[in-house]
């Protein structure tokens, strides 16, 4: 893209994979581009009362995706949302995109709360930042949703290129890591990506689970990876689970990963989930009673989004209702947090998914099921298939097969294939598909 156009839209889905979903929500889904004039970019908020958040809070934020985005200093300004506003008239400014990749300016080691749960994986981080490519290559982080993967293997990236200014750093989704490859393999033009990498000192490569099953891709990323530790360049990945129990992961490629180091993270501990929610706290200068960090600490104890979760909404609350947090209460508390507290016993499964994917796509949800191939039917059919290998832990593929009334895993094997195929060339199922996965999160 060579112009403003769509700017905005991109810092927001950039934001939308650093802030979590409650608080895009709140803060973020109604704010929209109101003018780019001189790389001045004027975002209209619902309400002053919005405009003014979005200014104190994300500011600098926004300013860095979209430096990062753009290669360039873009001011953002925020104004409340009024009829009567007219907008400059002034041509729009030319903002050349390139692809730089965005690390959360949040994941550093600093912001880092260590307990007993992930003490071993952060000082192996931390040995990994000062030395790369020396001491543990690979260096696999492993646990699950939410724990802190992705932030600890971005704290290694900032600690990197904030203290050994020459060395390179990528940060990359496996999704687009392996829709490159794709595209490169599609043209032919495979060698070039390797170099491309090559190029890079540090290489992280987040949820590299999501590489199981898929055959072509693993075959060039063996490649890429020997290329990559042959020219002694850090490689750290972060999965679900550890190496082994990846399903439909070559063997060579299980035995690369554990070359290195493995670390997981477990869940934390009651003190450590307290000592998160006070430095998240301090972090947003949020004052709270002891005893609603302690609610919240009880009661949430899964994973660490859903403690950052609760307090995005006791900071809505607060904002709605124009209290300081510090005269917040704690029945105020259990009200705000009752869904979320029942949401936590939501588990995703195939039934959940099948009635996600029918509702985005207007079917009946059993109708999806139906032996047709009409493409209506079918392509909705496969992204349920889809969706459920990726997103419910440790099912079976046959497990899957018998839900949809299918004799055999082929069928699972065949529709994920589709799909990934239909990703590569089609970016707007990609939205699709993101929008239903936030729907079963939801
Ligand atoms: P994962 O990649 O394992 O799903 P993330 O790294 O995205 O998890 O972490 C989820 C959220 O929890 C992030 O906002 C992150 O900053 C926060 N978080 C995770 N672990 C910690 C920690 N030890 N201290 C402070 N915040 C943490
Ligand atoms: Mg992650």
């Amino acid at each position: 893209m060579t112009d403003s156009e769509g700017l905005w839209i991109r810092i927001l889905s950039e934001v939308k994979k650093q802030v979590n979903i409650q608080t895009y929500k709140t803060w973020f889904e109604k704010a929209k581009e109101f003018s780019l004039v001189n790389n001045t970019l004027t975002i209209e908020a619902p309400t002053k009362f919005f405009a003014d958040w979005l200014e104190q809070h994300y500011k600098s934020l926004l300013e860095e995706i979209s430096y990062n985005l753009t290669g360039q200093n873009i001011k953002i300004d925020f104004i409340g949302s009024s009829k009567n506003k007219s907008k400059p008239s002034l041509k729009k400014s030319i903002i050349d995109f390139t692809n730089y990749a965005v690390l959360n300016s949040r994941y550093t080691f600093n912001h880092f709360v260590v307990g007993k749960n992930n003490h071993f994986a952060y000082s192996a981080a931390q040995a990994v930042a000062e030395q790369p490519g020396k001491i543990y290559n690979p260096f696999f982080i492993y646990g699950g949703f939410g724990l802190g993967k992705t932030h600890l293997m971005q704290a290694v990236g900032h600690y990197v290129i904030n203290n050994k200014k020459k060395k390179k750093v990528l940060y990359t989704s496996t999704e687009d890591f392996t829709n490159e490859m794709i595209s490169a393999i599609q043209t032919n033009t495979t060698i070039n990506f390797r170099k491309k990498f090559r190029t890079y000192d540090v290489l992280m490569i987040d949820d590299i689970h999501f590489l199981a099953g898929k055959e072509g891709s693993q075959e060039e990323f063996f490649h890429t990876f020997n290329t990559l530790y042959n020219s002694k360049k850090q490689i750290i990945l972060t999965s679900d689970r550890r190496p082994k129990e990846i399903q439909d992961l070559q063997k060579r490629l299980i035995s690369r990963f554990e070359w290195g180091l493995l670390a997981d993270i477990k869940r934390p501990n009651l003190e450590t989930r307290i000592a998160i929610l006070r430095q998240k706290c301090e972090e947003e200068n949020i004052i709270l009673k002891d005893e609603i960090i302690d609610f919240i600490a009880d009661n949430f104890d899964d994973n660490i989004r859903q403690l950052e979760g609760s307090l995005i909404k006791i900071l809505a609350f607060s904002s709605y209702k124009n209290i300081q947090t510090e005269q917040i209460k704690i029945d105020d508390v259990k009200e705000i947090l009752s869904d979320l507290m029942i949401k936590q016993k939501k588990t995703i499964n195939l039934d959940l998914i099948q009635e996600e994917v029918a509702k985005y796509f207007k079917i009946g949800k059993n109708q999806i099921k139906e032996l047709t191939r009409k493409k209506e039917i079918a392509i909705p059919r496969q992204i349920a298939m889809y969706l459920s290998v990726k997103l419910i832990p440790h099912i079976s593929l046959l497990e899957i097969a018998k839900h949809y009334n299918k004799k055999d895993h082929s069928t699972i094997i065949h529709a994920k294939k589709n799909i990934l195929n239909m990703l590569t060339n089609d970016i707007n199922l990609k939205s699709k598909i993101d929008e239903i996965i936030e729907n079963i999160n939801e």
